[in-house]
């Protein structure tokens, strides 16, 4: 039988509802049940492919090549479950279905509505998710947003019809004003009272704060919301996230939730890997500095790479410190005094034009002072050109994707990718197996000699090309079976020089770190 918990936000966002969301899956994990962990966004985007990530954040891959939220990002991190496309809902996806089928014919007519037709779109949506004991249904967005009203009312509904198998977590903020030295719970109270509005009893709240609560504060918010004491829960700033699950079994939301559904609660689960984990983060205390080129200056646009970065850091003993270096600002004149402070570069993925010859010049200073350099995606597609103009000798070699009358397009489109126009559809997306050549360096660093990662991507590296990298010292060393394309180069008498077309990051999580970015931290941390 699965239940399911509808987890919303209320009075400001950005509060961290994938981090809570992602914690109470951790936390019923741990005590041995299923989960799976949706997001709805309210946006009308059929997903973030098109998004600038400027707009909201990176965009995470799933394996089966959907485009989603960075949030799956921290589910998978957090749970090591494996995310789908049915793990992200937006609202764009729910209008798209329901028009379909309207066009098609399949309501005999009747007059489409919000309600019930859009809501019955989301409810399935939800429902559909029944080979797990917990779904864990996070809501997009702010409570009192317009958009979020046809899912509010799908939720009321399914909680009325579900019953004890549904539980509603409300996550609030608790302003603190300095010139009162008080906490304000009233936008708490509002927040609840909207949720009420829209027929929703919360049956656990979960309060931001960056200032410890008093039980006074919590019994005042239980009270007001008509909410049990032991559901009111507060989460204080901590140092890092994944503090977060084990601070919230602390004060026994998963027990608190277990109760709501009348399940036994039993011993609390030691989750020994997690604690060994959080006692490395706290006693690592070297700090390694690695140079992030990209050309978003923005935390959440590089979310993956970053959190695989401090993961990897973390398993062996150094904290990773992450120096943003904007790719615009890169010149042959200051790359030596930009890299200065940096014990190794990331040159980071992305989509045209703009901080190109920036990262090209990055490269070149990497390759040629030995300095561990580690290409992803478009960073490897840089590694690749700058090989071609600085050691093959063709000055003019590009990708087609920067200057589509190169002619030397070392990086270029797939044949059966020119005809497709309809973006979203014309890149390689998901997860593709590769093989790793016997004796090269990420065979011995996967330990293996095949190899599953996912890809986001249009232009690949143009075989025309390979024999003459191969014999000038850049090896291709990864390729898909099926299809010949280079998934990997590595310079081999560098001290560590790897890029992968694929995005490595977004499967490292925080039991398993991905093993390129723990070889690349092992050898800058020395
Ligand atoms: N813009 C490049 C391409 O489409 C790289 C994409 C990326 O870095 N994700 O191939």
């Amino acid at each position: 039988m699965t239940r399911y918990i509808f987890v919303t936000g209320g009075v400001v966002s950005s509060l961290g509802k994938g981090i809570i969301s992602a914690s109470i899956g951790k936390l019923l994990q741990a005590r041995g049940y299923t989960i799976t962990i949706q997001k709805i966004d309210p946006y009308i985007n059929i997903d973030p492919g098109t998004l600038n990530p400027y707009e909201h954040g990176e965009c995470y891959v799933t394996v089966d090549g959907t485009e989603t939220d960075l949030d799956l990002g921290h589910y998978e991190r957090f749970t090591g479950i494996r995310t789908t496309q049915a793990n992200s809902v937006t609202t764009g996806k729910i209008y798209k279905t329901v028009i379909d089928k309207e066009r098609h014919g399949d309501y005999l007519g009747k007059t489409i509505q919000v309600v019930p037709h859009i809501t019955d779109e989301i409810k399935h949506r939800i429902m559909q998710n029944t080979d797990v004991d917990f779904v864990i249904q996070e809501i997009g967005g702010t409570i009192g947003d317009i958009e979020a009203a046809p899912f509010l009312e799908a939720i009321r509904q399914l909680k009325w019809e579900l019953g004890n198998r549904a539980a509603s977590v409300h996550l609030t903020y608790i302003p603190y004003l300095k010139a009162a030295d008080e906490l304000k719970t009233k936008p708490t109270q509002h927040s609840v009272k909207e949720l009420q509005a829209a027929g929703i009893q919360p049956d656990v709240l979960v309060l931001r704060t960056e200032k410890h609560l008093s039980d006074g504060v919590r019994q005042k918010v239980a009270s007001f919301c008509n909410v049990d004491l032991e559901c009111v829960v507060q989460s204080e700033d901590l140092p890092s996230i994944y503090e977060v699950p084990v601070n919230m079994q602390r004060q026994g939301l998963d027990a608190a939730l277990l109760r709501k559904f009348g399940l036994p609660v039993g011993e609390t689960p030691k989750m020994e890997g997690w604690h060994r984990f959080l006692e490395l983060q706290r006693t690592a205390n070297k700090e390694v500095h690695v140079g992030l080129v990209g050309k978003y200056d923005l935390q959440d646009a590089y979310k993956s790479i970053r959190e695989s970065l401090i993961l990897a850091g973390i398993y062996n003993h150094v904290k990773v410190k992450i120096d943003f270096i904007n790719s615009e600002n890169i010149t042959k004149e200051n790359v030596a005094e930009q890299f200065s402070g940096v014990a190794g570069i990331l040159v980071c993925p992305g989509f045209g034009q703009r901080g190109i010859e920036g990262k090209i010049v990055a490269v070149e200073y990497a390759r040629l002072n030995n300095l561990p350099a580690f290409g992803v995606c478009l960073g490897m597609q840089m590694m690749v050109i700058e090989f071609a103009r600085n050691v093959l000798g063709y000055k003019d070699a590009n990708s087609s994707e920067m200057d589509a009358n190169t002619p030397h397009n070392v990086i270029d489109m797939m044949e059966e990718q020119k005809t497709i126009t309809n973006l979203g559809g014309t890149m390689r997306l998901g997860a593709y197996s590769c093989n790793l050549r016997e004796g090269s360096r990420v065979a011995e660093i996967y330990g293996s000699l095949q190899i599953s990662e996912r890809h986001r991507h249009r232009y690949e590296f143009n075989n025309k090309y390979k024999d003459e990298y191969e014999k000038n010292g850049m090896k291709c060393v990864g390729v898909n079976p099926e299809s010949d394309l280079v998934e990997i180069v590595e310079i081999p008498c560098h001290r560590w020089f790897i890029g992968t077309q694929f995005h490595p990051e977004y499967s490292s999580t925080v039991l398993h770190p991905h093993p390129l970015f723990m070889s690349f931290i092992k050898e800058i941390a020395q």
